[in-house]
């Protein structure tokens, strides 16, 4: 039995994975410290015997023996990295460090959950792999952003000076059910005041674009990207190449929930990038992957999920 372990699992993402792992027959060792997560996202797993959950926090060595390892944790929501980014940049330095070193003693393949933030605010549009990113050193996202290119360049040392198996996968803005209502990301917070009749808060004038990914083509493009040749190391892009404003989204939400709402202008953020989209050629060629879950399609599914948890 493939034994895994999932770092950040009982976050949004990590706990979609661990449900997919736990179908697939595999055990699953769970890692978190519920800096973010918590476990209503994996309460339904507790009692299964193929799955563990560990409170642990991975910028501390971790020993424990398994085939392949995931690598989410981290804080994912401008929020919640800003809040204590002293910490974000020690979760994704020390963090893959500690999990590279890991994977080195157990000569385990390594899959690192990385994002389009890498990119910064590009100017190469769509990104593609290739493009090395315009990113602020010493700004508010810096933390973030940085510590993720960090952890790609030790990655790839790892790979070149120790032989490592990795796959850095870029992820772009991904959205779905058990997403925090506070976690303060766009697709989540649009849909909580718009099912509470509270003003859609627009950062900026709105126009600025994001693509958003529904979870579950998230996870099928990280599970094909592990399980992918040996020397496929990636980095490889995952996300829907859909791209909309701001204010497109807001309304298709508001049309979605029903009711009317009112839109409320926010100052934008520092470093807020102005577009993004992933050039998702490499996906589709090396691990025949594409996105299949249209944004009208996935919003119904989260504005679903949201509706029963607010009214729990
Ligand atoms: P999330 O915040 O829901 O989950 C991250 C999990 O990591 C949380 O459960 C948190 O408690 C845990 N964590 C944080 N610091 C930790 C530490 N030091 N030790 C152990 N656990 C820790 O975020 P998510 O959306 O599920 O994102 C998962 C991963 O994917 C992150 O690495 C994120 O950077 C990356 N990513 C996500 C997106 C997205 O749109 N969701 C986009 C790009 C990249
Ligand atoms: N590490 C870990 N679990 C292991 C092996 C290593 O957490 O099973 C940590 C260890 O604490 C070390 C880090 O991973 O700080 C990097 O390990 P590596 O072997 O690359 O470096 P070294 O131990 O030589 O500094
Ligand atoms: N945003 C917004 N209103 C909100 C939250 C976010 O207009 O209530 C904007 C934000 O300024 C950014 C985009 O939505 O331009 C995506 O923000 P998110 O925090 O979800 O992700 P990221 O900026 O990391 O892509």
């Amino acid at each position: 039995m493939e034994k895994l372990l999932v770092t950040g699992g009982s976050g949004f993402l990590g706990s979609h994975l661990c449900d997919r792992l736990i179908e697939r027959g595999a055990d699953v060792i769970c890692v978190d410290n519920f800096f973010i997560g918590s476990k209503d996202n994996i309460r339904h797993l507790l009692g299964n015997p193929n799955f563990e959950l560990m409170r642990h926090d991975v910028t501390f060595p971790l020993y424990v023996e398994v085939d392949r390892i995931f690598n989410l944790a981290c804080p994912a929501s401008p929020v919640h990295y800003q809040h204590d980014p002293i910490q974000t940049t020690k979760t994704s330095v020390h963090g893959a460090i500690n999990m590279l070193g890991l994977a080195k003693r157990l000569k385990a393949r390594i899959l690192q959950a990385s994002t389009s933030e890498v990119y910064g605010d590009p100017e190469v549009h769509p990104q593609v792999e290739g493009y090395w990113g315009r990113v602020n050193p010493i700004g508010i996202r810096s933390c973030y952003d940085e510590g993720k290119r960090c952890a790609e360049t030790l990655f790839f040392d790892y790979h070149r000076q120790l032989g490592l198996e990795i796959k850095v996968m870029r992820i772009f803005n991904t959205y779905g059910p058990r997403m925090h209502p506070n976690d303060g990301r766009v697709v989540s917070n649009f849909i909580v005041q718009a099912l509470r009749g509270e003003p859609i808060t627009i950062f900026g004038d709105g126009t600025q674009s994001r693509s958003f990914c529904y979870v579950d083509d998230l996870i099928e493009g990280m599970l094909r990207l592990m399980d992918s040749p040996a020397d496929f190391t990636g980095p490889v892009n995952i996300g829907n190449p859909g791209e909309f404003t701001m204010l497109e989204l807001a309304e298709k939400i508001v049309q979605i929930v029903g009711g009317k709402a009112s839109l409320q202008f926010m100052p934008l953020p520092q470093d807020d990038p102005r577009q993004r989209q992933p050039d998702i050629s490499l996906a589709k060629s090396a691990l025949g992957w594409e996105p299949k879950v249209a944004l009208d399609d996935g919003l119904k599914e989260t504005v679903a999920y949201f509706r029963k948890r607010l009214a729990a």
